[in-house]
This record gives structure tokens, sequence and C-alpha cells, in this order.
């Protein structure tokens, strides 16, 4: 049976497509965007977040794992012991331990997302896949939305689109809409700010549009980096025939304690954009006849 590794499940989301919807946030990326808000998805591995200021010493995990110790009535973790089992958070009195990673199969994802199946028929929603980038876990997905079709739910892919086209080509026939994100159409700014050329990315959006599949672009706006790019995807966006809306997202620093939590290096930009700043850069995406919004 097909398993993955998923880094989260969000039940009743309003902000990952129509509707309500649940969310299986899948784990792995190509891009190492500097902006990135989920950093516990960038790793295919599972990784174990650890809060320290919820953290109360009270030593039970130690009892259980050698990753953790005591010393001087301190709690001490020791990442490179970790395996990833996952057995600490659940007995963490604290709060402190988030696991992300569980491997899960289809049949029982299916199960559990089949539990808010009247909340998606009432609103209009679904399910969506993202991550991370769900694509590199193309076959789990594949065999996931085949199933949900089967159960008549609405589907989504959240996808950075830097995968294989066969990545696509395998999810495509249970695909109702592509969530999918541009960063950049300059290559060296894409480079820049996220490790890799765009090229494929944009022609995987190329081809599905081809197909006529219907896509939502999401754009995340984050000054000094994609901010000069906004008439580009413009001009791009608009030779395109089935994009549905556009969305500009303002960049936000939430995840900072995510990354401190995860043992990973904080880049996120200090500079965030003001109102002003996306409805300038919704007006421009407008002006070359999109369907956009802040
Ligand atoms: S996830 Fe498993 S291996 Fe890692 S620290 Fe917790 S109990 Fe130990
Ligand atoms: S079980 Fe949780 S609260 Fe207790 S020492 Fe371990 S990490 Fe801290």
């Amino acid at each position: 049976m097909t398993t993955a590794i998923i880094s989260d499940i969000k039940r009743f989301s309003v902000h990952d497509g129509d509707g309500i919807r649940t969310t299986v946030f899948l784990k792995g990326c190509p891009l190492n965007c500097v902006w990135c808000h989920n950093p516990e998805g960038i790793s295919p591995k599972p990784q174990l977040a650890y809060y320290k200021d919820k953290c109360l010493s009270c030593g039970e995990c130690a009892d259980i794992c050698s990753a953790h110790s005591l010393s001087g009535g301190l709690h001490l973790y020791d990442r490179e012991k970790c395996i990833g089992c996952g057995r600490c958070e659940k007995i963490c009195l604290g709060n402190a331990l988030k696991f992300y990673g569980r491997r899960t199969d289809v049949d029982s994802l299916v199960t559990l997302l089949l539990e808010d199946k009247d909340f998606y028929d009432n609103s209009g929603g679904g399910v969506t896949v993202s991550g991370g980038e769900p694509l590199m876990q193309a076959d789990f997905c594949t065999e996931l939305l085949k199933k949900l079709k089967e159960n008549a739910i609405h589907t989504a892919v959240d996808t950075c689109g830097c995968v294989s086209k066969e990545a696509f080509v395998k999810v495509i026939p249970y695909t109702d809409i592509f969530l999918f994100d541009v960063k950049a159409i300059s290559e060296e700014v894409h480079l820049y700010c996220t490790g890799l050329s765009n090229r494929i990315i944009l022609e995987n959006l190329r081809y599905i549009d081809r197909l006529g599949i219907q896509t939502e672009i999401r754009i995340p706006y984050v000054p000094d980096y994609n901010s000069g790019e906004i008439e580009k995807i413009g001009m791009f966006l608009s030779k395109l025939n089935c994009i549905t809306k556009v969305k500009v997202l303002p960049y936000h620093n939430f995840a900072g304690s995510k990354y401190q939590s995860l043992g990973m290096k904080n880049r996120l930009p200090e500079k965030l954009p003001s109102d002003e700043d996306i409805t300038s850069a919704v007006n421009i995406l407008i002006s070359y006849g999109l369907n956009a919004q802040g």
C-alpha cells in the first residue's frame, strides 16, 4: 500500500481553496524560499520541534528516549539522537514537543477525511493536498485524490510547480483545481529567492493551462525580494486561459519560533509589506485583465 510522510492535517480550513476544506500537508519541498512560513515542510524526513519556553522539565520524555535528558533539573534535547519515531510528543506534559512526519497510508487518511464530508458538501469545499510540495510524493497523491473523487469530494492540489511533468500527468485526472504558486518570472530573481530556476515551474503552468485545468495563482509578496516582479507576472498570466483567480499573499514573519524549535536557521526577511503595497500589486494584476485580490 502506498504511504506518505505527512507534516500536518488541518481541518476546517478556509484559506486553501473554496469552502470548508481539510488540508493535508505532505513533507518535502525542492525549493528553499527565504520567506518560507512552513519550514517543517522542507525536509522530507520526520522532525521533532522542541519549544523550550513550554517545557516543564518534568523528565517524562527522558524516561522513554535517550535524545532527551535532564541536567541540573533542566531538560536537554539532542537532535542528533532523534530517529523520528514521534513517541515523546504523545507523553509531553507541557505540549513542548510537536512531531512533524507521521507516515500514513491512503485508506486511513481517506477514512479520516470522509468524516468532514458534510461540511465540504454544504460549503462547496473539499480536500486540499499541500506541503511542502505534495507532488514530490506523486504516487501517494494520485491514489489519495482518486479515492476522494470516487467519494465525490472536490480536490485541490496546492503546488510550487517545481516537479516533473510526469507528476502532474499522474494527478491531473483526479484534480479539480490547482493552487499554483508563482514567485517570480525572472529566472535570476527566482534563483535568488528560492535556490532554484523557475523554468520547469513555468513550463508546468503552461502545460496544465493548455489542458484546460482550472488554476488559482498564489503570489507571495515579499518586499525587496520578489516585489519587483508583479508587472512581469501579470504579463505572463494574461497570456494563459484557465486562471480563475490570482491571490497576492502578503508576507508575514510569524514562523520565526518554528525555525528555532526545529533547530533550523531563520532567514526570514525583516521587511513586511504595507497595505498600500498589496493594493498596488493587485491593481497592477487587474490592469492585465486578471481576477486579482489581496
Ligand atoms: S521522536 Fe522518538 S526518537 Fe525522537 S526524541 Fe522523540 S521519542 Fe526520541
Ligand atoms: S516531557 Fe515535555 S515538558 Fe516534560 S521535559 Fe520533556 S519536553 Fe519538557
